[in-house]
């Protein structure tokens, strides 16, 4: 797999200044990144067969902290599809909605504590898209908050808006501003998807498929940042640790 997480590596690992061209970026073959990569740290491709079962699935996304999981013939190593935790969720919406809900399915966020409510990793708009980069790094999270100077969430910069470095060619600067870097996308933008931790799980798993995003912004009534919750959060606690189930742990051959 080479990802948009592969894109800001490089990036992070070889940026110096606006004035000096990233040339490893263009010239470098792919096998060169990863076998630089390779010897910090050996990661196999994790893959999954047809034949597994959606827990297993999930499991595997959640344990290995990834957000493609490639399902692979074990016949013929064809890679067949990408599972990601939007696309087994949204299954998950469509095909069991009529089946019984379980009962937290009607508790609020504040009363599960599902998400993150610690240490919020953010940016503020004129911070340098390099040290955004270099939270992501740090950090290992998708996507930044954007928080003004009295504390409103005003946007998010997702690792998935950093592909734009790359379809305009604007990385050899990455100097530039949250603000300017996000300007792109001001025609279709909806604004950032929030919750309160007083909403209801169901409330909040509908309105996270509906806005086909990867996480929700948990804000107060000030609109100031509370905490996240992402797909990962919600498909750990709907699958993997249920409130009140015993945790189960995957089928082994
Ligand atoms: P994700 O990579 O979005 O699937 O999230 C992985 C974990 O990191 C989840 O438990 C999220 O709640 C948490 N998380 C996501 N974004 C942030 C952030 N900006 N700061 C702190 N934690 C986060």
């Amino acid at each position: 797999m080479l990802t948009i997480t592969d894109f800001i590596n490089i990036l992070h690992r070889y940026y110096k200044s606006p004035m000096v061209q990233i040339y490893e970026l263009e010239e470098h073959k792919i096998e060169t990144w990863r076998e630089l990569y390779l010897q910090e740290t050996f990661k196999p491709l994790v893959n999954i067969s047809p034949d597994a079962s959606l827990f297993d699935a999930v499991y595997s996304l959640i344990k290995n902290k990834i957000h493609r999981l490639p399902v692979i013939d074990p016949i013929s190593g064809n890679a067949l599809y990408i599972l990601t935790h939007k696309r087994i969720l949204k299954f998950l919406q469509l095909f069991m909605s009529d089946m019984p809900k379980p009962a937290f399915m009607k508790q609020n966020l504040g009363a599960l504590g599902i998400g993150t409510y610690d240490n919020i990793a953010f940016i503020h708009p004129d911070t340098p898209i390099i040290k955004a980069l270099n939270v992501f790094v740090e950090r290992r999270v998708s996507a930044l908050p954007v928080v003004d100077e009295s504390g409103k969430v005003v946007d998010i910069y997702s690792k998935f808006d950093v592909i734009n470095l790359a379809a305009e060619k604007t990385y050899n600067n990455l100097d530039i501003t949250v603000t300017q870097a996000l300007q792109h996308r001001s025609q279709y933008f909806e604004g950032v998807v929030k919750c309160s931790r007083l909403e209801l799980l169901e409330t909040i798993v509908d309105r996270i498929v509906r806005a086909e995003v990867h996480r929700l912004v948990v804000v107060n009534d000030a609109d100031s940042i509370v905490g996240i919750i992402s797909l990962s959060d919600i498909l750990q606690a709907l699958i993997l640790t249920p409130p009140g189930a015993k945790q189960k742990e995957p089928e082994t051959e």
